[in-house]
């Protein structure tokens, strides 16, 4: 069959890799174990020359590897790796690929949780340099003889900074690095980092590609761009396979395989059925969002708006050129901090939670909650002030939504 357009690709793709029994869903597969009739092939599965095989579920289920494939076509990747949750993708990614000695480059904007991480990897001799990837020049300036990787969000949570994800492509090429890009809050449905050169895409499955708020999982994604043969941290065992499965290979063994931070096959089903209205739901949410951020842009309670889809935003142009709408993700300012407490409590409809890329609408307060760990400087150097407000739009009728907020924002006049 011709390649399949995005949504025609992923509701009919179980059945199109032959589900058992006609079923148009692949099975939710509860096995530990995966038993042969012959243990020449059990051998085959262990030494990876039977492909396709599972063994333990530690290392895969026919129910994540279907979602595996769902990700790597959504991503127009060679391969995809899925976890428990985003983080620990994340972290097999920068635990498995990077040694002591080594130098990573990362946007300074970068989610909390991976921030944090950071500070574990300085603790194990790993440098880690957050700069401004608003320009790749920064990052440029920063790469050393020891780098040898560059990390980006393509929109920073919650500022909205958009990197030079294009510069910052070639510059990985040119110096021959590879390239992380977590694509969380766009997702393949908005962006796929392939386009700028990614050598790996990160996704945390949690958010917009299950989005409903009711799984957490993670997935890794090789474009099949970077040369694996070319970097110096391949172990000789992932030596001998084909130079682009090489990194994906040591991933799944030395992250997946040895960390254990697997995905359940119940999860993987739930996530599985959450992809199917990806491109649906976000472009819903999207214009949510834009509209709410034109919205609060003009209402004289409300100080800054960050929202890429707007034209004062930064990379307003960059959003336009690279991604089909400019996601769900909004944050603002109320000119009044003071008021900040009485006029999130008098909402409504957003659910004060954290969490993102929900069908409901959620908002949270930053510095005092995702950011209170990470103190003022960090804040400070994120451009998070103390009265800014994170918003996931949800895909509730957008009136109800400007309605909530005219009543609410009345507290902050
Ligand atoms: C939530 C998030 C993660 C982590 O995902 P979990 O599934 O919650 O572990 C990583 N990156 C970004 C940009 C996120 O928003």
């Amino acid at each position: 069959m011709n390649k399949q357009g995005f949504t025609t690709g992923i509701v009919h793709g179980d059945r199109n890799a032959g589900g058992e029994h006609g079923g148009v869903r692949q099975p939710i597969h509860t096995s530990v174990q995966y038993g042969f009739e012959r243990v020449e092939d059990l051998i085959g599965v262990f030494q990876g020359t039977k492909k396709g095989g599972f063994n333990y579920a530690r290392q895969g289920t026919p129910t994540t590897a279907a979602l595996e494939r769902k990700i790597t076509s959504l991503e127009d990747g060679i391969g995809s790796i899925c976890f428990s949750t985003g983080m620990a993708g994340i972290t097999a990614i920068f635990l498995t690929l990077l040694r002591a000695g080594d130098h990573l480059v990362s946007s300074r904007y970068v989610f909390g949780n991976t921030n944090s991480l950071f500070g574990t990897l300085r603790t194990l001799g790993i440098e880690v340099t957050m700069v401004d990837a608003t320009s790749a020049e920064n990052v440029a300036n920063a790469i050393k003889p020891n780098t040898r990787m560059v990390f980006v969000e393509t929109i920073a949570n919650p500022g909205t900074q958009i990197p030079d994800l294009e510069g910052i492509g070639a510059l990985c090429r040119e110096r021959g690095l590879a390239y992380v890009v977590d694509n969380t809050i766009t997702s393949p449905a908005l962006f796929r980092p392939k386009a700028v050169g990614a050598s790996l895409v990160v996704n945390s499955l949690t958010k917009t590609i299950a989005g409903h708020g009711a799984a957490l999982g993670g997935a890794v994604t090789d474009t099949g761009l970077f040369d694996w043969s070319a970097y110096p941290n391949i172990a000789d065992d992932y030596r001998k396979s084909p130079s682009k499965e090489q990194g994906l290979l040591q991933v799944r063994k030395k992250g997946l395989r040895d960390m254990g931070a697997s995905l359940s096959s119940e999860q993987a089903h739930s996530i599985a059925m959450g992809a199917e209205t990806l491109a649906l739901r976000v472009a819903k949410c999207s214009e949510n969002a834009l509209a709410l951020a034109q919205y609060l842009e003009k209402h004289e309670a409300i100080g800054r708006v960050f929202y890429p889809g707007l034209k004062s935003h930064p990379q307003y142009e960059i959003a336009q050129a690279l991604f089909k709408g400019a996601s769900w993700l909004l944050s603002f300012e109320l000119r009044r901090a003071d008021r900040m407490i009485d006029v999130v409590n008098a909402l409504q409809l957003p659910v004060k939670a954290t969490g993102l890329g929900d069908t409901r609408t959620l908002i949270i307060p930053v510095a005092p909650t995702i950011f209170f760990e990470a103190g003022p400087e960090v804040r400070k150097s994120m451009g998070i002030s103390d009265g800014m407000l994170r918003l996931s739009a949800g895909i509730e009728d957008i009136d109800d939504l400007i309605a909530d907020f005219e009543q609410a924002l009345e507290l902050a006049a």
